[in-house]
């Protein structure tokens, strides 16, 4: 929508990169709905970083191609449009970005070069039982001791532990100080003795979460981020990197073609869903909905091409992008009617078969993709907080 001369060039080039090197288990996998395995990922990973696409939003001194918001969202959307995997956001797009902004020197060449290189994964250590939208009320405790910090506590919902090589984690250093003021953020090496990763499935059969619980484990000093107790400020900041991504419009417009595929399929009669004005009406007022969130997205787009803050109304995009992704899904099931009932968790895996696409496996896999995309209004801040911040920051009430 927002694409000048230049950016549609861009647009063309990525996507015969994507086109020509995805590799062919990895788009079967990602078209038939299934979990990919991680050396799937990392197959993918290489491609991309030989390409200087696994991190090319990075500074280009930090081994990046120092692409600006409108460049980000093109590429994201050929991508998903493509059927490429989302790429873990918590390695590339957050701990990469906050340990280019507030690494010490040895921690961004420890770090660095294998997270841009997608050979390191990191999972991420907020959420706790009782700590998720009011995270500042967090209890696992980091104690100093000499050159080490003990921490012991527990945490929930980290997305990919089983897989992570490394943890960054809010811990509370100072119990006495304020809520916000007592909190550090640590680097933790998920092979440290004391760490017991126990794995959560959900409803819609995917292992995402697990349970991670700390038991005297014993972490350098010198994995610290920032200094002591300040760890709020580099907590936040993680937010920051991500807002224009969470429109999600990308991944929305993967859910458009699926559902469109799904739309032309013949029924028993001969005739297409597209026939019946039901899933016509239904269709086209999610294809606008789309249309809307795309011109919201490329607003703050070009606010940030001119250096002005995105602010804090940028919220909606996230709010509207995560809305649109579940009806979507809804749609999908709706549209593929009992047979999407039969949920077997086994479709989840293997690589789906090159062309394991008819409306078979479509929906083997529906109810479990709709279920999954009810994280999106929970993960990264949930739909009652980004309420919350537009009456508060944006209208003032
Ligand atoms: C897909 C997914 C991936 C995740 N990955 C990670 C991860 O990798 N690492 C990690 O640390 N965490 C992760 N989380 C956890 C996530 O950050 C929390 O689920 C989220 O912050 C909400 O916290 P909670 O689940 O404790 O719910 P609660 O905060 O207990 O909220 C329960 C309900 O109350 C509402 N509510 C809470 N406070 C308010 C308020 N002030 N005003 C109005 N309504 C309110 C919420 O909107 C929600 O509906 C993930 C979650 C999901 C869904």
């Amino acid at each position: 929508m927002f694409d000048t001369p230049e950016l549609a060039a861009f647009r063309a080039q990525v996507r015969a990169f994507v086109r020509a090197e995805l590799p062919d288990d990895v788009r079967a996998t990602v078209r038939a709905g299934r979990q990919l395995a991680r050396e799937q990922y990392e197959r993918w990973h290489a491609r991309l970083a030989a390409r200087g696409y696994l991190v090319p939003h990075w500074p280009v001194e930090a081994g990046g191609q120092g692409w600006g918001a409108a460049q980000r969202l093109v590429f994201d959307e050929e991508m998903c449009t493509n059927d490429a995997p989302e790429l873990n956001s918590i390695t590339f797009d957050m701990i990469g970005p906050v340990l280019i902004r507030y690494g010490d020197a040895a921690q961004k060449a420890a770090f660095l070069p294998a997270i841009a290189a997608g050979t390191q994964w990191w999972c991420q250590g907020y959420s706790e039982p009782n700590a998720g939208s009011d995270l500042a009320s967090l209890k696992t405790r980091a104690e100093r001791r000499g050159d080490r910090y003990v921490v012991n506590g527990s945490k929930i919902w980290t997305s990919g532990a089983q897989y992570a090589d490394w943890m960054f984690c809010l811990v509370r250093t100072d119990a006495e100080a304020k809520a916000q003021e007592g909190i550090s953020f640590l680097l933790i090496d998920m092979k440290t003795p004391g760490i017991t990763v126990r794995p959560i499935r959900g409803i819609h059969g995917w292992e995402v979460f697990n349970e991670v619980f700390l038991d005297d484990v014993a972490v350098p000093a010198a994995n610290l981020v920032g200094q002591e107790n300040r760890g709020w400020t580099v907590a936040k900041s993680l937010l920051e990197f991500e807002r224009l991504k969470l429109a999600r419009v990308g991944e929305n417009k993967r859910r458009m073609a699926r559902a469109r595929e799904i739309g032309m399929r013949a029924t028993a009669d001969g005739a297409t869903l597209f026939d019946q004005s039901w899933f016509r009406k239904r269709f086209a007022a999610l294809e606008v909905r789309l249309l809307a969130l795309e011109a919201n997205a490329a607003r703050f787009v070009e606010r940030a091409a001119h250096g002005e803050p995105v602010g804090a109304e940028v919220s909606m995009l996230k709010l509207r992008g995560s809305q649109l992704i579940q009806l979507w899904e809804q749609l999908a099931v709706d549209a593929l009617g009992a047979a999407a009932l039969a949920f077997d968790p086994a479709a989840l895996h293997g690589d789906g078969g090159a062309d394991a696409l008819g409306l078979p496996e479509l929906a083997a896999t529906a109810s479990s993709r709709r279920f999954l995309s009810r994280g999106y209004t929970i993960a990264g801040g949930s739909s009652e907080i980004q309420h919350n911040i537009i009456a508060k920051q944006v209208l003032g009430l």
